[in-house]
């Protein structure tokens, strides 16, 4: 059985919290917790405890009540036994069960109940079909703090000697908003030590996507049901994975501006770009190695492959930080992360995409560990795909699946690249990809950089490695775009790119595209947005464009075929990235 899908509610207003709770039930939740710190104060007002008992008989889906204390990440910051008065006065509220989790999905609790009457019960008046929820979460902090706090909640829940008494169980959290708790296994050891605690939670800040490896591994050796999950965007892996390694359960917010934990996806992200139903003990990992990788559309056209073709796997971000002023420490937290994820023994990693800034780090990391990798990742210097084999000893090897990808979008474009020529505007990671794409395949490119030294060092590497054997590759000066009759003219640049150095700006001057070539193609590799200052440039001299949205595909579907022998569905990768990219209307 899978990890259950929670959605938090931040209960601010009843009626509110209620349409909230039905609309995440008709997106395919199974629970929902009310988050309850808001709007019970611990005054002693009892409207706030009728409020919050209404809540729970209204709720259309099984619920978990948290009062989440402000040491933890919360807002109730009264009094601890108010707090868990309000505890015992839900779990022993009404009779009957509620509404039931999916069957085989939680800890053998029992659902039906024999609520013992409570001091609290008989005070306060209930409502008319009120019942407990099916979880009461308190911390683990809260609870040991004394024998008469553990003794109320205790009353509250059902525990291994009372099994029928209550319908409620409880969930033991450990929270850390700041990062791994340096005491992390003796607070775990303590919570295993109480037999009352149904299923432990432990949430804290992912500070590197590492963190998430600790979390599998705590939930692979756990002794009862566990939540275990990175909180902020290196944590994401343990949200999505967590039905891979028996989690039992995840959170992912209904819209995103209502997370209640730093890095939760939404709902419709969990269930329809990351298929969370399709994750389970045999699904093989892929993801995105990259600094920043929160908008990569990677995520979006693998698991859309996934799922179309029937493949056992599931596609989720990995962002490793890099810092461009220290390069060796940005290849240090990228060989460590990377051969980590390769080498964790339960994690089943079978293939990484590899974006920038990590491209060279990755052909760095082949050749120190001897690592295969093909032509085009040794003559570029850069590499976007890591396959791994896991036989009896694990296998990995490397390709650039990126300078293939952009030869093709050309070729069809312009009829062959066989003579052509073509202007290749950066010198950048890209530019080696057309490159090399370009000549191996019989073209003759010119190179046009700011930059004239990095031009340079890229046709010496291309030369060096016996690239551009076909056709050649030679440093160019801007002005030939107005003298030479190119066949092509590629922006390798940032300039034009949503949230880029330049995004107004075309990275040649409009003057220039009065020389070109009748039939000439320009090409932008920049696919946000899709009608960048360049095309728009050209479009308006009649010239024909193409966008960065097939190099994107292809490459995506050439890393697909390498990671699963399959043939990605057709159009289906151009259809997910457009459809994606598309302004909202
Ligand atoms: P990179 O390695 O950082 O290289 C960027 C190049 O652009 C450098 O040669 C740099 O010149 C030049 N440049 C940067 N800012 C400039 C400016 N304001 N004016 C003129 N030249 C400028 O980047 P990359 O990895 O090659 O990526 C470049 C672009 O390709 C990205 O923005 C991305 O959108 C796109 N891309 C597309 C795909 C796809 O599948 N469609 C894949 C990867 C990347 P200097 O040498 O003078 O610094």
């Amino acid at each position: 059985m899978g990890a259950l899908l929670c959605v938090p509610i931040m209960v601010h207003d009843e009626a509110a919290a209620l349409a909230d709770a039905e609309a995440a039930r008709d997106a395919g939740a199974d629970l929902v917790e009310f988050r309850i710190d808001e709007v019970f104060s611990g005054s002693g007002d009892e409207n706030e405890t009728k409020l919050v008992l209404r809540l729970v008989a209204g709720s259309p889906l099984p619920c978990i009540v948290t009062c989440r204390s402000a040491a933890e990440g919360g807002g109730y910051d009264g009094d601890d036994m108010e707090r868990v008065s309000v505890y015992e006065r839900l779990g022993t509220a009404g009779r009957g069960g509620g509404p039931t989790l999916r069957a085989g999905s939680e800890p053998s609790t029992p659902r039906s109940i024999d609520a013992p009457g409570s001091e609290n019960a008989a005070r306060i008046v209930g409502v008319p079909g009120e019942h407990p929820p099916r979880y009461l979460d308190c911390e683990l902090e809260t609870y040991t703090r004394s024998a008469n706090l553990k003794q109320k909640v205790n009353l509250a829940v059902a525990s291994p000697d009372r099994p029928r008494e209550s319908a409620t169980s409880l969930i033991l959290s450990i929270h850390d908003f700041q990062g791994r708790p340096a005491d992390l296994t003796r607070r775990l050891l303590r919570a295993r030590s109480e037999p009352v605690a149904a299923v432990i939670k432990l949430a804290y800040r992912a500070r590197s996507v590492r963190d998430n490896l600790e979390l599998f591994d705590l939930l692979a050796e756990r002794d009862r049901p566990m939540i275990a999950l990175g909180m902020g965007e290196f944590g994401l892996a343990s949200r999505v994975l967590a039905s891979k390694f028996g989690g039992f359960l995840t959170f992912a917010s209904l819209r995103s501006a209502a997370v209640t934990a730093p890095g939760q996806p939404t709902v419709r992200e969990i269930l329809e770009t990351y298929r969370f139903r399709s994750v389970r003990a045999s699904t093989k990992v892929f993801g995105i190695v990259g600094w920043p990788v929160g908008h990569s559309l990677s995520p979006v056209v693998h698991n859309a492959g996934f799922d179309e073709t029937g493949f056992d796997g599931v596609y989720v971000p990995w962002p490793v930080q890099a810092d461009a002023a220290s390069p060796d420490a940005s290849y240090a937290s990228f060989k460590a992360t990377v051969l980590e994820l390769v080498h964790h023994p339960r994690l089943d990693l079978a293939g990484l995409s590899v974006t920038i800034p990590h491209k060279e780090n990755l052909v760095r990391l082949a050749r120190e560990s001897g690592w295969e990798m093909d032509a085009a990742s040794e003559a570029t210097g850069a590499g976007n795909t890591l396959v791994v084999e896991r036989g009896a000893e694990v296998r990995a090897r490397v390709a650039n699946t990126d300078a293939p990808a952009l030869a093709a979008c050309l070729a069809a474009a312009v009829g062959g690249l066989e003579g052509r020529r073509i202007a290749v505007l950066g010198a950048g990671g890209v530019a080696r990809a057309a490159a090399y794409g370009l000549s191996g395949a019989g073209a003759q490119v010119v190179i046009l950089n700011r930059t004239r030294a990095r031009a340079e060092r890229l046709v010496a590497d291309i030369a060096r490695a016996g690239g551009g054997s076909a056709g050649d590759v030679r440093v160019g000066e801007m002005g030939e775009l107005e003298t030479v009759a190119f066949d092509a003219v590629v922006n390798g640049t940032p300039v034009g790119m949503e949230s880029g150095p330049e995004p107004e700006r075309s990275p040649i001057d409009a003057g220039m595209l009065a020389q070109i070539q009748p039939g000439a193609v320009f090409m932008d590799t920049v696919y946000r947005p899709l009608r960048t200052p360049f095309l728009r440039q050209a479009e308006e001299a009649g010239i024909r464009t193409i966008d960065g949205v097939g190099m994107f595909v292809s490459q995506a579907e050439a890393q697909f075929r390498m990671w699963t022998g399959l043939e990605p569905p057709p159009r289906l990768f151009e259809n997910r990235t457009r459809a994606a990219l598309m302004p909202e209307q």
